[in-house]
């Protein structure tokens, strides 16, 4: 089993790479999904967010109210904090019984786990390999603009919430340059699938001469 981190800025294109590994063989995970998953009702993260946060901010069908309960953490460095360490290991959790899902039925599969802030919560260090897909603020600008219907500022905004893209470069094993073309992305997702399946023969071998 490998277990890769796969990160970037809002918009760099983490999910179009994900695909690509995808298409090669890779099993994907989305923390998004995850996240989304246990703050349902009857979730693991839910009963904690309401407990604290109160029902006003459950809609009528008890679901969180994702608006409301971002308008009052993004004001609020604290309650933010309390939000996180409810979810966060909610998601680690889920996240943990997915890989043991997927390395009981392929013992050698390469897990490539998309997380928007594997860096800022610290979860990089709890994978094999790191890979950054890199787009300068300018183009991540454009894409969600575009993508979402955001106006600049918004765009913006969102960008700036984030750690500087740059400021991730030095945790990477490989860094994915996603401003060209979509042949070109592919061709550079290409050689890292290859050195990775070169990476999990050499693994294999270290452990049969042991
Ligand atoms: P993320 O998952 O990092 O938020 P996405 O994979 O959704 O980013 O990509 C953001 C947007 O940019 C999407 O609309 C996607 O189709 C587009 N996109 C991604 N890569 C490229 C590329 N190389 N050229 C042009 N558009 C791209």
């Amino acid at each position: 089993m490998m277990n890769i981190g796969l990160t970037g800025g809002i918009g760099s294109g983490k999910s179009t790479v994900a695909r690509l590994f995808q298409n090669r063989g890779a099993y994907i995970i989305d923390l998004d999904v995850l996240a989304h998953k246990v703050e349902e009702p009857g979730g693991a993260a839910w009963n904690r967010i309401v407990k604290h946060f109160g029902r006003k901010i459950l809609d009528k069908d008890d679901r969180i109210n994702r608006e409301m309960l971002g308008g009052i953490v993004f004001r609020d460095s604290e309650e933010l904090e309390k939000l996180n360490s409810i979810v966060h290991p909610a998601v680690f959790e889920e996240w943990c019984l997915r890989v043991d899902d997927i390395v009981n039925n392929d013992k050698e599969a390469i897990i490539i786990s998309d997380i928007p802030l594997l860096i800022e919560v610290g979860w990089h260090k709890a994978m094999d390999i790191v890979i950054l897909v890199y787009t300068s603020p300018g183009v991540q600008t454009e894409r969600i603009m575009k993508r979402n219907g955001y106006s600049y500022e918004e765009a913006r905004n969102r960008i700036n919430s984030q750690m500087p893209v740059d400021e991730k470069i030095p945790f990477a094993d490989f860094v994915i340059n996603n401003e060209g073309t979509p042949e070109e992305t592919e061709a550079i997702v290409d050689r890292i699938w290859k050195k990775l399946l070169e990476k999990r023969k050499d693994s294999k071998n270290e452990e049969i001469k042991r």
